[in-house]
């Protein structure tokens, strides 16, 4: 018998983010898979009734939480020892919790602390004759893995992304009560201070993974056209535009960013973290859109986690033909993504 529990950090807002509910989402289906009485959830922030009333519906046994304004903070020092009573509390085995950057800093630090053992970028949990194994890719996403361990607790920080954020209606069900944890906030605790977030404005800020659409743009964009001339400005203008109206995740071939750091004709929006593919990354959206390029397989293997692919290409004959979209528009993208941008500027919703 498992005793399992989610951690999650409230936002500022008071709310959970779709990667913390995802996480209670697997925790619920864990809990079923292992034929435990039910699940627990600790929450950590300034205030928590928002939260609450998200969980409400979501099948959660047992609520705890810590609170206060001092843990509205991410610190390492609070957001650690604040996790570390709440894993105790519950008397947690198994504490989930999603994989953001603020839960990615300290649970493996509080893993130690409970002398668990702490696995990280876990894609998958399954259940077989009551054991648990998890599955995480190895190798720059080339190795797939699934291990077990005797060790508890075992802390699993799940891979945003990989499960859906719920399936119950938010405050679909009985108010949660909750069960308060005291930590004693020392000055120590909390010497380091957070005096502000520095966020780049919307349209710089292009990598956004919770979009549901990754756009992709290719060294095509930066090549001659048909009339001869090369229309990086163009293009950067038409890009930015789509970003700003669809919300999108910016990706971008290898081609592209090596041409942008040599100082040629370039995106300025675009840098190597953007880069998708075997050297680049492999993110996680239900949609993709290729333009300008070529999809060969080194950049289309960064694709294997998009659902839809869809690609434009002038040439019919382009690696996304070859099986690796599931639609391709052989035309113009600069024509094209004007067209998609004077519709979106038009859209009544
Ligand atoms: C070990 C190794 C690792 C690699 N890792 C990566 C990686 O992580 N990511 C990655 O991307 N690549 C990677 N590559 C490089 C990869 O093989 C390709 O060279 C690269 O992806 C090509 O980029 P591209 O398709 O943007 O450019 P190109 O091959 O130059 O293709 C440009 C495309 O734009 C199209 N085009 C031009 N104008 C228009 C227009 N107006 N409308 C529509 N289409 C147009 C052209 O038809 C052409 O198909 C790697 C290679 C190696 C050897």
């Amino acid at each position: 018998m498992e005793t399992l529990l989610v951690l999650a950090f409230v936002e500022s807002d008071g709310s959970l983010a779709p990667s913390a509910l995802a996480s209670v989402h697997t925790a619920r289906a864990l809990d079923q898979a292992l034929g435990n009485p039910g699940y627990a959830v600790g929450l950590i922030g300034e205030r928590v009734e928002t939260a609450l009333s998200q969980l409400a519906g979501s099948g959660v046994a047992r609520a705890f939480a810590v609170t206060g304004e001092e843990f509205a903070q991410p610190r390492y020092a609070t957001d650690s020892a604040a996790a570390e009573a709440l894993a105790r509390a519950a008397g947690a085995t198994l504490v989930l919790a999603a994989g953001t950057l603020r839960a990615s800093r300290v649970l493996p630090g509080v893993g130690h602390r409970l002398s668990g053992r702490t696995d990280t970028h876990i894609t998958a949990l399954s259940v077989d004759g009551g054991n648990l194994s998890v599955t995480r890719w190895f190798y720059r996403q080339r190795i797939e893995g699934i291990y077990l361990r005797e060790q508890r607790p075992w802390v699993l920080l799940l891979e945003p992304g990989c499960s859906p954020a719920s399936t119950y209606e938010v405050g679909d069900g009985p108010a949660l009560g909750v069960e308060i944890v005291s930590v004693s906030v020392t000055a120590e605790l909390q010497r380091t201070q957070v005096t502000g977030r520095q966020t780049p404005p919307a349209d710089q800020q292009t990598i956004r993974p919770d979009a549901e659409l990754l756009f992709v743009a290719g060294a095509g964009w930066t090549k001659k056209q048909s009339d001869g001339q090369v229309r990086a400005g163009e293009a950067e203008r038409l890009i930015l535009d789509f970003l700003h109206q669809s919300r999108a995740s910016l990706g971008s071939s290898k081609s592209l960013v090596d041409v942008s750091g040599e100082g040629q004709a370039v995106l300025s929006c675009l840098t190597h973290l953007n880069q998708v593919g075997q050297t680049g990354s492999t993110p996680r959206h239900a949609k993709g859109l290729s333009t300008c390029c070529h999809g060969e397989e080194p950049h289309a293997v960064g694709w294997r986690f998009i659902r839809e692919r869809r690609a434009i290409n002038l040439d019919a004959n382009c690696g996304w033909a070859r099986g690796k979209a599931d639609v391709l528009y052989v035309a113009d993208a600069f024509a094209v993504m004007e067209k998609v941008n004077a519709l979106l500027e038009n859209r009544t919703c």
